[in-house]
């Protein structure tokens, strides 16, 4: 497997001004063509400290690439330090520093000195056009190594980038399976199938935890691997069973919709805590009309007893969030908007409301199907956003099982 490393090069972002989304993207990208970024290095616009890191990183990785720093002024420094650290010159390139000034004529009026340091091109590189901004990318190429530069803006960056992807695909392209789980913490999944997850050292493994997303086990390993890789999976899927809800590329929604949609069956949502995250979500997929015709944010007592017909002595006897309501809930909610299937949630997202019995984090859930309701309560850690994206992620659960 081919290595890579990725400088985010500019004060900017090592002073916290920006957030780096460059090598994110780069990252993602490297990975599809076949590469393992080893690190993404955060360095600041200082030419001693680029050299250093361009000797140290030459020497650990087949591709270095960088983002910022090309820019006209005096603190962009990318060019100059890589162009020291490879011992190499830096030779003005008339055509560019001639198109550059006619650019900057064009829009400016006038063409500063300083327009050419982007015309200055390293002893050796290829230049790559930047059809979008000004400073143009570069690529050196020695002893089966390359180094590309590219300008700092994600819009000036990514096309540069989409022009050379062919030329940097390297040959052993990497292969991943993805198994996405619900109801299991990290540790303890980890744990317990730690002998099936860890049984090929050349299959790299990753986990990912968010209460959007439950846990996340990934499998890497280049394509000659695919075999291995996929028997893994199958082994961690059949071991794992109803805590599997989606693999790969699939969302918990897309779970549900295409359970809907095979079957020609329609689903609503009751939401309290909630607010429209579940059906925000779910119209997210392209096509859902044709099992989705619409849902109620019953966020008020009132909305709860006056449009979905929930009993008042229910909300006096139990409160809104109990599995009592959320069944009624769920119950007219199918009934009223005429769909096959209903998923209702009320809770407390906090920060204040919560009372001993019923803390900031319990939310009551509701299936309904026109032959049963099933009700179930989750005790939910964390904030208030923390809390209602968790209980989107369980309202799809429950509707999907
Ligand atoms: P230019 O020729 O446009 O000056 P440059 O290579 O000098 O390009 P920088 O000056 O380093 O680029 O960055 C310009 C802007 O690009 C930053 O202010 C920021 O908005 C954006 N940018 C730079 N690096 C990143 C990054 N890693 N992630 C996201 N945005 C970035
Ligand atoms: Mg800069």
């Amino acid at each position: 497997l081919k290595n890579a490393i990725i400088f985010s090069i500019g004060n900017e972002l090592v002073e916290g001004l920006i957030l780096d989304t460059n090598s994110k993207y780069l990252s993602e990208k490297l990975k599809k063509l076949g590469y393992y970024v080893i690190r993404i290095e955060t360095l600041p616009d200082r030419f001693d400290v680029l050299v250093e890191r361009f000797k140290t990183g030459l020497l650990e990785v087949d591709l270095l690439i960088t983002t910022g720093g090309l820019g006209p002024t005096e603190d962009d420094l990318t060019r100059e330090a890589l162009a020291e650290a490879l011992g190499r010159k830096l030779i003005l390139d008339e055509n560019i520093a001639q198109e550059l000034i006619e650019r900057a004529l064009k829009y400016y009026g006038k063409a500063p000195e300083s327009v050419k340091k982007q015309a200055m091109v390293i002893e050796g590189a290829k230049v790559l056009d930047n059809p979008v901004g000004t400073a143009p990318g570069q690529m050196i190429e020695f002893d089966g190594k390359a180094v590309v530069i590219l300008p700092g803006p994600p819009a000036e960056m990514i096309p540069i980038f989409e022009n050379i992807t062919e030329k940097l695909k390297a040959d052993d392209a990497l292969y991943t399976r993805r198994i996405k789980t619900i109801g299991i913490p990290e540790a303890v999944l980890m744990d317990d199938f730690k002998d099936v997850i860890y049984s090929n050292p050349n299959i790299t493994v990753a986990t990912m935890a968010s209460y959007e997303r439950g846990v996340e086990v990934r499998l890497t390993g280049s394509k000659s691997l695919k075999e291995e890789i996929d028997k893994i999976a199958l082994k961690l899927i059949e071991a794992l069973g109803e805590n599997v809800y989606a693999t790969d590329d699939d969302n918990i929604e897309d779970v549900v919709y295409k359970l809907l949609s095979e079957n020609g069956l329609t689903i609503s949502f009751a939401e309290s805590c909630t607010g429209g995250m579940i059906s925000s979500k779910f119209v997210d997929i392209p096509g859902v009309s044709k099992v989705y015709n619409g849902s109620v944010v019953a966020y008020s007592n009132e909305v709860k007893i006056s449009l979905l017909n929930v009993p008042e002595t229910i909300i006096s006897t139990y409160g809104a969030v109990s599995e009592e309501c959320v069944k009624f809930m769920a119950e007219n909610v199918r009934r009223i908007l005429k769909s096959d299937f209903a998923v209702a949630v009320s809770g407390i997202a906090g920060p204040t409301g919560g009372s001993e019995a019923k803390p900031v984090g319990t939310v009551c859930f509701a299936f309904s199907s026109d032959s049963f309701t099933h009700t179930v309560t989750h005790n939910l850690r964390g904030n208030r956003e923390m809390v209602r994206k968790r209980s989107t992620l369980l309202a799809f659960d429950i509707a999907r099982r």
